[in-house]
């Protein structure tokens, strides 16, 4: 199968008994399969198995957009993740296999954790000014 983003090769990647997914050589982006996306999110440390791509590399690769399923030659739609909207990801209408590019997974799967650390600093510096 072709990555439709830059045209390298996909090839299968298998993750425990019931994660299986497509993986570029060239651009690491994932074509996951949307019931296999949800159980990724909940499996410990699987982004560093399958998420391997450097996040610069998916941001260069995130601004080709109007990209093709290359399971089913359609196009995709473009969605946005509704609890972190700076993520776009490509959407199949008919497989409804997900795009993600390189590092979009890792930036999905941290949306609590990144969240609570931002909290955390907003809070400290609240803390600093009522001090001084
Ligand atoms: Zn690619
Ligand atoms: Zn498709």
């Amino acid at each position: 199968m072709q990555c439709h983003k830059c045209a390298g090769d996909m090839e299968t990647k298998s993750h425990g008994e019931n994660i299986n997914l497509e993986r570029c050589r060239v651009c690491y982006g994932l074509l996951v399969e949307n019931h296999v996306l949800d159980r990724m999110r909940g499996k410990w440390m699987v982004e560093t198995f399958l998420d391997i791509g450097a996040v610069s590399i998916g941001k260069k690769f995130d601004r080709v957009d109007d990209i093709q399923c290359p399971h089913c030659k359609v196009d995709m739609d473009k969605i946005v993740d509704p609890a972190q909207t700076h993520i776009w990801l490509e959407s199949c209408p008919n497989c409804y296999r997900v795009f993600l590019d390189a590092g979009e997974f890792s930036d999905l799967k941290y949306e609590t954790f990144g969240d609570k650390i931002k909290d955390l600093l907003k809070g400290k510096r609240k803390q600093v000014t009522a001090t001084e």
